[in-house]
């Protein structure tokens, strides 16, 4: 452990405030406290496979991130890390934000909607557990970049967005960058996806105000769902329920924030 002198200690208290107050000006998938060590550990490439080692030269800015952002977050599974480090997020962005695509925090992607932190992707992730051979299903396709990082460690992937414009977007940058694996549709979410149920994770980028009784109805005996559940437009909190028989058990992990979860019109 590096003894911090106090000059670096003020420094570090001031980036996590900086943090702090940049994840709370920009919803759609930030989460408070940020516990940001400001020295990351060890960096080491041998788990970042760049997606397209001759062409990319986002490779450098992906392993910080998965180091910096991610690891030094204390994520530690090691299929999520490699997941986060071989994955183009760059391909999810808008051009006008392609010099951000690896920095530590959401982007707009239109439709008043966000692609989230790449860590908030990585501790979703992590959250449900997901094995090579499950299913999984996710509410809130946005720019397909989730469903990118699920479908690198499963190809079980179903994902689900609710605005035509983005539904269509995401579907063509799967097609374009060979996600084939990745079946999507345009739907409300709220209903899950009965044709394909059960699921052995389920994970929830928008946030209702209530748990989705489908969503718990469509997951598999000893599966997980993550979910942030709160008020719009306010913080809310991220919970993590899993199913054992008939019986869930929820545990909270702490507060976030996302887009709402709206409704299609009935
Ligand atoms: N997972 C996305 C980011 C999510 S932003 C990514 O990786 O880019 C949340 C997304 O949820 C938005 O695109 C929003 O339109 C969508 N959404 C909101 N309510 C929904 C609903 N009821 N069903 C499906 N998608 C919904």
């Amino acid at each position: 452990m590096n003894k911090l002198c106090p000059n670096s200690t003020l420094f570090i208290i001031l980036l996590l405030l900086v943090q702090a107050s940049l994840s709370a000006c920009q919803p759609g998938a930030g989460v408070l406290p940020t516990p940001t060590p400001a020295v990351p550990a060890t960096v080491s490439s041998a788990d970042t496979t760049p997606a397209t080692p001759a062409t990319d030269r986002y490779a450098s800015q992906r392993e910080s991130m998965v180091e910096k952002q991610i690891r030094a977050r204390d994520v530690t599974n090691e299929a999520v890390l490699q997941a986060m480090g071989q994955t183009p997020r760059h391909e999810f962005v808008s051009s006008d934000y392609l010099s951000q695509a690896y920095e530590d925090h959401p982007l707009p992607i239109g439709y008043g909607q966000t692609i989230s932190q790449p860590y908030i992707v990585a501790l979703m992730t992590e959250l449900i557990e997901l094995e090579p051979d499950d299913k999984v299903l996710e509410i809130g396709t946005g720019s397909g970049y989730q469903a990118a990082i699920l479908a690198a460690i499963t190809d079980q992937v179903y994902t689900i967005e609710i605005i035509p414009e983005l539904a269509e977007r995401a579907q063509q940058t799967f097609e374009r960058l060979g996600y084939d694996e990745i079946v999507a549709t345009q739907a409300d979410g709220y209903w899950g996806w009965e044709e394909y149920a059960p699921f052995d994770a389920i994970i929830v980028t928008a946030a209702p105000d209530h748990v989705p009784q489908p969503l718990v109805n469509q997951l598999a005996d000893g599966g997980k769902m993550v979910i942030p559940i709160g008020p719009p437009g306010g913080y809310q909190s991220l919970w993590v329920l899993e199913r054992q028989g008939e019986e869930i058990t929820r545990r909270n992990w702490g507060g976030v924030i996302f887009v709402p979860l709206t409704r299609a019109e009935e």
